[in-house]
């Protein structure tokens, strides 16, 4: 694990990249807030997560680091290590994890809620939505005793995904006053994360949907050798890909409102009418 800091003293403001070691972007990022000669205004602690699962371009060595900060993956992992050494180096800050992915190629958040600074920060971020993973965060990095937000740069190793990757953290070090200047608040659509779609063994998957937008009852959204499979309720892809996971799809995600705010306020929804909304 790769750990260096931009300015002096104990930092409260964090940059974690490649939790997975394919996903290049996060790493990239760091390197390029390195070389940058930034003029923080408050010191910013920045982790490279899996190093030796970035070297080998592989996701984990032993176990995902982003499932192993709970209790069910066994002590000798690699990757229990790091998720302890980790854990230890942002506990109480504020931080942004960057990840990339197989399934949608805009940038977009993934929270466990939205406590403290976490709703005001969201809408900073040039994100087309938000996910709240509420009690699916189990294992996760949101496991931490840290506010975390999760960004998905753009598609697993593309130099898009790391151009928005850098540009998510720059905003993120803007939005929390690390960097001078101020980030324009926009409304971002909030979506829970669901439930996992899981996969039949198959050779060949398909997913004929967009993720965060509507599939409705009835609609064949997947495949698995030909096989379709069809809505029962309407619902809304999340991290939905043919092979992003090995198990399973993605999740079976609902509209849950917005949060933020346009700068023009236009619409003032926020996150407190999450609950009412459809
Ligand atoms: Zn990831």
């Amino acid at each position: 694990m790769r750990v260096e800091q931009l300015g002096d003293g104990e930092p409260e403001v964090a940059i974690v990249g490649s939790v997975h070691g394919d996903e290049p972007c996060g790493a990239r990022a760091v390197q390029r807030l390195l070389d940058a000669d930034l003029d923080v205004l408050e010191p910013v602690k920045l982790v490279v997560a899996n190093e030796r699962a970035l070297e080998a371009n592989v996701r984990y060595l032993d176990a995902d680091l982003n499932r192993s900060f709970g209790e069910d993956v066994p002590e000798d992992a690699h990757e229990v290590e790091l998720a302890h050494r980790l854990a230890d180096e942002i506990r109480g800050c504020t931080v942004l994890s960057l990840h990339s992915t197989q399934s949608h190629a805009d940038p977009f958040a993934i929270t466990a809620g939205f406590d403290g600074s976490i709703s005001d920060i969201v809408p900073r971020l040039p994100v087309v939505a938000t996910v709240d993973t509420q009690g699916f965060g189990e294992g996760r990095l949101f496991a931490s005793d840290a506010d975390i937000i999760e960004a998905e740069a753009g598609l697993q190793g593309t130099e898009t995904a790391a151009e928005n990757a850098f540009r998510l953290a720059r905003e993120f070090l803007t939005a929390v006053g690390a960097l001078p200047g101020s980030a324009v608040e926009r409304e971002i659509p909030v979506f829970e994360m669901g439930e996992s779609i899981p996969k039949p063994p198959a050779d060949e998957y398909e997913v004929f949907v967009e993720n965060f937008e509507r599939v409705e009852r009835g609609e064949t959204f997947a495949a698995a050798d030909g096989h379709e499979l069809v809505a029962d309720d309407p619902f809304y892809p999340v991290l939905l890909s043919p092979y992003g996971y090995a198990g399973q799809f993605g999740y079976r995600g609902q509209h849950r409102g917005t949060v933020g705010q346009s700068s023009d306020g236009a619409n003032s929804t926020s996150v407190n009418s999450l609950s009412s909304a459809q």
